[in-house]
Parts: structure tokens; sequence; C-alpha cells
């Protein structure tokens, strides 16, 4: 690899990339020379460098737009552009944040409708947006189930059952929330050990039991097939059912979880409707609820406060429900996000998001049923939206899944999730999505063939991959304590 200048080294005295406007307000007085820091090296170099220079560090970088991005649990879908251009409308993007309901309408009717839109989706009551992410959508719900039960007088319910097969933010959130984790085993088909639920639903934890938090699909990727079994189990101890619907990609108007009878979820509004996510940009983790925690949403929660007319729209506004558990998040969260997913659902309408979730399922089987000969496949069964296989083969012990993903990044592809979940070894977790060609998938089956034909063949390629990545192998637990945040040196290395 090439080194790669870093801004500094563009620099030039005296080149101005800043082209200002003539001054059409009153000079003002230079800043005080005691404020100024003379030691502060600023680049200076030109607006084309300055482009070329960030257009060159962002084709360093991987991203959906420019290939296929198989990162299971995370659904790294294509977001339509449509959703941009809604988003950035000078109605919605200029608007104040403190402005008041009323002159604020438009933006509430939204986030009305689309509060409507995803209890229709889950087929509960009714959808807070306040949360910011998936996880806090999670805190969100284990905070209401446990306000619930104080209000009912039972504060001695304090745990929560968690799957082996959760979402490792599942356990997290119970133990933000206060409350302590009752780990559930799962059977070798991949489903929850209904006889080990039923043991401690009747057991002497029995008056302890908060509720059940429980991904759906599980992390593997299965739909739990024994689900009403284990619905009436929790309630019948006198839990809530709290459901992971992060990946309502592989379930839209296939499955209402709140028909099922759970009583609370969360949705990933940055997964399944399709809002850039990753690198830590602003999420929305929507939570839905039945009419028994409906008295305890966050607040404040978006509702009609008069109603229309034939003539007249209704008025919207902020209400905080009776046993509100309160904020969570400063303002009304994630507007942005509000808007493309509102754009998404509205540009797909009911129709079109059951059709995304038959692709996306169709997607994950065909690549399930493309490598199967050639990988370990542990739950063979059809799967939803991802499924998991084994990165590993029988006489290579040195080749591991990690090996795999990097050879795959030579192949030009980003890797599946890596050693998630926890309760399959060596795991790969692939996961398409509906947006995705045929083309696209039958290419990735054959490289995922080739690398295992390399493994055996020359397992020393895959060990030392990539190799055509701007950086190669590197030291995974130095690269995340050392950061170096400056790519010019790492670079130099390779
Ligand atoms: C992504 C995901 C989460 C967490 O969502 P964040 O927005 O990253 O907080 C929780 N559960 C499941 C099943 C997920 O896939």
């Amino acid at each position: 690899m090439t080194h790669e200048p870093t801004i500094y080294e563009l620099s030039q005295p005296g080149r101005i990339g800043a082209n200002l406007p003539s001054l059409d307000v009153p000079k003002a007085d230079p800043l005080p020379a005691d404020l100024l820091r003379t030691e502060l090296k600023l680049p200076e170099v030109s607006e084309l460098e300055v482009i070329r220079h960030f257009v060159r560090l962002s084709q360093l970088n991987y991203a959906i737009d420019k290939g296929f991005y198989p990162l299971g649990s995370c659904t790294m879908k294509y977001n339509p552009r449509i959703n941009e251009d809604v988003a950035r409308y000078e109605g919605f993007a200029g608007l104040h944040p403190l402005t008041d309901g009323e002159g604020a309408q438009g933006a509430l009717a939204l986030m009305y409708q689309l509060q409507q839109w995803l209890a229709e989706v889950s087929g509960l009551d009714s959808v807070s947006l306040h949360p910011a992410a998936g996880a806090h959508g999670e805190f969100a719900g284990i905070l209401m189930i446990r306000k619930y039960h104080i209000d009912r007088g039972e504060p001695q319910r304090t745990k929560i059952l968690v799957p082996n097969s959760a979402h490792g933010t599942n356990p997290a959130t119970v133990t933000m929330a206060g409350l302590s984790v009752i780990e559930l085993p799962a059977d070798d088909k991949g489903d929850v050990d209904i006889e080990a639920l039923k043991k401690i639903c009747e057991g002497p934890e029995r008056d302890t039991i908060a509720g059940m938090m429980i991904t759906v699909p599980s992390t593997l990727g299965l739909f739990e097939r024994g689900i009403l079994k284990i619905i009436e189990l929790v309630h019948d101890a006198g839990g809530l059912m709290y459901m992971d619907g992060a990946n309502m990609n592989a379930l839209m108007g296939v499955v209402k979880p709140g028909k099922l009878g759970f009583d609370v979820m969360h949705y990933n509004l940055h997964k399944t409707f399709s809002t850039p996510h990753g690198g830590g940009g602003p999420g929305s983790g929507a939570v839905g609820v039945n009419e028994k925690l409906k008295p305890f949403l966050p607040a404040p929660h978006v509702d009609i406060i008069e109603p229309g007319t034939d003539d007249e729209a209704p008025l919207y506004g902020f209400v905080t429900p009776e046993k509100s558990i309160g904020r969570l998040k400063a303002f009304h969260g994630n507007f942005g996000m509000h808007t493309r997913a509102y754009a998404y659902i509205r540009a797909y309408g009911g129709e079109g998001l059951h059709q995304v979730s038959r692709h996306a399922v169709l997607n994950a089987n065909y690549i399930r049923v493309g490598l199967s000969d050639t990988y370990t496949v542990p739950y063979d069964r059809a799967c939803g939206h991802e499924f998991v296989l084994e990165g590993h083969f029988e006489g290579v012990d040195k080749v591991h899944a990690l090996d795999i993903s990097k050879r795959l990044m030579d192949y030009g592809y980003h890797p599946p999730t890596n050693y998630f979940p926890l309760i399959v070894p060596e795991a790969l977790l692939i996961e398409p999505t509906e947006t995705e060609t045929k083309e696209t998938l039958d290419q990735f089956i054959t490289a995922m063939k080739k690398i295992a034909q390399e493994a055996k063949e020359n397992p020393e390629l895959l060990l030392s991959a990539p190799h055509k990545t701007p950086v190669s192998r590197l030291d995974e637990v130095r690269a995340a304590k050392q950061l170096v945040l400056c790519c010019a040196p790492l670079l130099k290395d390779s």
C-alpha cells in the first residue's frame, strides 16, 4: 500500500481553500491577541486538495453503497435515496427542536402516523418513538415492565428470563434496569428448552419473575417454534413478555407479535425500516406496547389532542401517559430517523412490507442451502432473515471463522458477523437482506466455496488475509485498545 499523505503533509504556507463572500456587515475588531493560539498548526490546502483527500479516505472504507454487506443481525439493506430527500425537507430538517406543538403540526402528524403504522405491523396497541436505538427501546420496555409490577403491588418481581440465543443487549438491558437475569438453555434444535422454562415458572422463583425477553427470530435466525407455549407459561407465572423485534425484517406481514401475546417489543427503525446505520450514527428504537403497558409509555408521547372533522385535520400534541416511566432522551427521539422510516413505509405500503420480509427470508434460505454442502450449518432447517454456519473445516484446525471473514474481504465483501451467537462454535452469522439480486447471492456463494477450497489447499492464504484491502491483517486486540485515529502511520506499516 502506498503511503497516504495526511492533510498536514499536503499543507503549503499561504495556500487557501476558503472563498469568503465580501463583507456586508460592519467590520468588527479582530480578536485580542491573548485569545489567539499561535501554536495551532492548521493545514493550508486548496479546495480541490481537501476534496480529493476526503474522497480518497472515504474510498478506503467499505459501505453498503459499495458492495454486499451480509452482516448478520444488522440488516444492512439498501437505504432508498428518497428517504434522504424527505428527511432534508426544510420544514422537517429546519424545524427548531423547541418549536411548540402548534408550530410543529406537520412533524407531529408524521410521528403520529408512523406510530400507527408500526402498531399495525406489530399488532400492538400503542407505539412510542422516543428511544434512540434498539438497546434504548429495550431499556424503555424493561422499565415499563418493572413499573407495571410495582404499580400492582408486586415489587418482588425482579427477575427476567433470557434464553441463551438472545441478543447480547437483552441481558445487558436487564442488568442496566437493576433487575437480574435467569438464563435459559436452548435445546438441540435451537429452540428454547421448554422443560427448563416450565421448571422455573412452576418452581420457587415463580413469584419473582417479572417477565421474559426473547429475540424473535432468535440470533440463530430461527423462528421459535414453541413461542405460544412459552408465552402461556410466563403469563401464567405472572410475568410479561418482551419481544426483541430488531429483526422484524423476517416477520412483516407474516407474524404480528401482539397477536401472539407479547406485551411489549421494540423495533429497530435503522434496520428494518431502512435508515442508514453503523459507525455510531443515530438510530431509532421505537417501542410498542399492548393495553396493559400503555399507561407506562415514555413521555412526552405524541397523540391527538383534538379530533379532526371532515374539513379540518386533528390537532396533535404531546401528552404524558398516566403512569409514564418518564423521559429517556432530550426532545422527541431522533426525528430524522422518523422521517426516513415514514418515507420507507409510505413508499412500500402494507403489501410491499410483506414482500420485503418474504424476500429477506427467501434470500437467506437461498444462501443457506447453497452453502450447506460445503460448510457445517448447525441448525439446518428453514431460517428467517439470517442463518448461522460454522467457520471451520475438518482436518484444517488452524483455519478459524475469522480467517474466512478476512479472506472474504479479498473477494470484495464485507464479512458476516463473527463469533456471534455465542452458542455456535466459530459462528458466522449471514444476513443478505431482501435488497440483493440473485446474481449477488450466487457470487457470494461461489466466493465462500472457493474459500473453503483454499482453506484445504493453501490455508496460509486465509491466515494472512486480507491481501487486497488498504490495510492488511491487524492485531485486533491491539487495534481496539490503541486506536490510531490518523491513517497515515498504519498505511506506512503495511
Ligand atoms: C441490533 C440489535 C439490537 C440492538 O440495537 P441497537 O440499535 O444497536 O441498540 C438488539 N437486538 C437485536 C436482535 C439486534 O439485532
